[in-house]
């Protein structure tokens, strides 16, 4: 890969440190999840820095009980071939390098086939034997080096620490993808949760409207309402604002559901409470105070508007009452009681007060409005 012009003449000192100087320069740059450019240049390198004709690499392929040829440099076809796989029990210099863990060096008649020298190291990585690397000569017998080994096994060494990061960054990058989809699970899980607690959040706002309504008319029921006239009271006490309570009771309502039915009654509560939210202002409360019994509390109201607006409900009701199917008994009216809250009332005495006067209403003939004042 380097592509510095090497002086050094091979065999010498300086080869062999521009050699290694080479390799641990890609080594520092290129040793990632590819280790092939570091089998490239140790391969290279140390044909070059020792005169060899040819290089390989041959890493353990244990299930095969064998050696596999994973690069070579310069290597002729036929030794490409010959050297493809070498058997741990074979007699080859790869072979025996391998199982006994130790260098080995052939020189001239001691090298196999026509080579004049074999030059093998081991690439032991943790203690753990990996291959071997080898160089061949096929030219003039090399002369004697005693570093040459020396040198080999240095380069080994490199390949070994080449081979072993990159099984670290590989198992690192299988790690970092079981977090990514973990990661991605969890995600999906916390969608999943805000979608239902959505959904919750929806029925509960359900459940709390079904609690506060009343089921036939959708009014306030007596529990909600009581509650938020308890609210409206402190209100007023801190603002200081008029505040009025109107009791309703439909007249003769019996004789309602005795000639349309009770479902004809049902339909007559549904409407009659229609008028009445309708006829109030929205601050206004309308809640349905039991059986064929309402109550309105009107806001910010005092007592002379107040019967103001009792009148127009009581007028709207027996005019509207006239429509189908009420006009087949003459429509049905209303009494009502309306009483204004006072210095030291609670909520259970402006509700006496306000049926107190509906009672009245009810004794003097039914169908009007009877002010709680006008009793004192
Ligand atoms: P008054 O003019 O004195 O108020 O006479 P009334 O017949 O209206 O009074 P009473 O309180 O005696 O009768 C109320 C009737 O209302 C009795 C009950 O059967 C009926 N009622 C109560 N709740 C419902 C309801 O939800 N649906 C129907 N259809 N009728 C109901
Ligand atoms: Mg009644
Ligand atoms: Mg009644």
């Amino acid at each position: 890969m380097s592509k510095r012009k090497h002086t050094a003449a091979p065999g010498s000192l300086q080869a062999k440190q521009e050699a290694l100087k080479a390799l641990t320069r890609v080594m520092a740059q290129r040793v990632e999840l590819d280790v092939v450019p570091v089998f490239e240049v140790s391969l290279r390198q140390s044909i070059r820095a020792l005169g060899a004709s040819m290089a390989c690499l041959h890493l353990e392929d244990k299930p095969r009980q064998a050696l596999n040829l994973v690069h070579a440099e310069r290597m002729s076809p036929r030794w490409r071939q010959r050297w493809r796989r070498l058997s741990l029990k074979g007699k080859t210099p790869p072979a025996r390098v391998h199982t006994r863990g130790k260098p080995l060096e052939l020189i001239g008649s001691a090298a196999p086939g026509q080579l004049s020298a074999v030059a093998t190291v081991p690439i032991v990585g943790a203690e753990v034997p990996l291959g071997t690397l080898s160089l061949l000569w096929t030219g003039p017998q090399p002369s004697p080096d005693p570093d040459r080994l020396d040198f080999l096994e240095a380069v080994a060494h490199m390949v070994a620490l080449a081979i072993e990061h990159a099984g670290l960054i590989s198992e690192l990058i299988d790690r970092l993808n079981e977090l990514r989809m973990l990661k991605e699970q969890e995600a999906q899980r916390s969608r999943e949760l805000t979608r239902l607690n959505r959904q919750l959040e929806e029925v509960n706002r359900r459940l709390e409207e079904l609690s506060i309504t009343d089921e036939l008319t959708g009014l306030y029921n007596r529990r909600h309402f009581l509650e938020r006239l308890h609210h409206e009271i402190d209100r007023s006490r801190r603002l200081g604002h008029p505040l009025c309570l109107i009791m309703a009771d439909l007249d003769h309502f019996k004789s309602i559901n005795d000639t349309l039915g009770h479902q004809g009654g049902d339909l007559a509560l549904i409407r009659f409470a229609g008028w009445l939210r309708g006829g109030v202002r929205r601050i206004d409360l309308v809640g349905r105070y039991g059986g064929e019994e309402f109550v309105v509390l009107l806001v910010d109201c005092a007592l002379e508007q107040g019967a103001t607006v009792a009148e127009k409900l009581r007028r709207m009701v027996k005019e509207r009452s006239q429509a189908p199917p009420f006009d087949a008994l003459g429509g049905f009216t209303v009494s009502m009681g309306l009483a204004a809250l006072r210095e030291g009332m609670d909520a259970d005495r402006l509700i006496a007060a306000a049926d107190q006067a509906l009672y009245q209403a009810k004794r003097q003939g039914r169908d009007r409005v009877i002010v709680a004042t006008s009793l004192e």
